[in-house]
């Protein structure tokens, strides 16, 4: 069985200015709000990869980094 694939969500703060763009589009609802607004990933277990919130983002400010995780032998 191949390894489950996950994935690490990283939001630059400095770059985000708290459009909630990335919040509307994440089908899975992987952000929450920060109390300055900004996007926040509270839920990045539920990433399915689809790079919607990278393309949205109009400070590129979301990077999504594929997690493969080994098989124990
Ligand atoms: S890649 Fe897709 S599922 Fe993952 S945080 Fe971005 S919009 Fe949500
Ligand atoms: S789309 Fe980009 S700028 Fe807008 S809230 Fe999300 S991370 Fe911040």
């Amino acid at each position: 069985m191949p390894g489950k694939k996950t994935y690490d969500v990283v939001v630059d703060f400095d770059r985000c200015k708290a459009c909630g763009i990335c919040i509307n589009v994440c089908p899975t609802k992987v952000f929450d709000k920060r109390n300055d607004f900004k996007a926040y990933p509270a839920h990045p277990e539920k990433c399915v990869g689809c790079l919607m919130c990278v393309y949205s983002c109009p400070d590129f400010a979301i990077k999504i980094y594929e997690v493969v995780e080994e098989e124990a032998v």
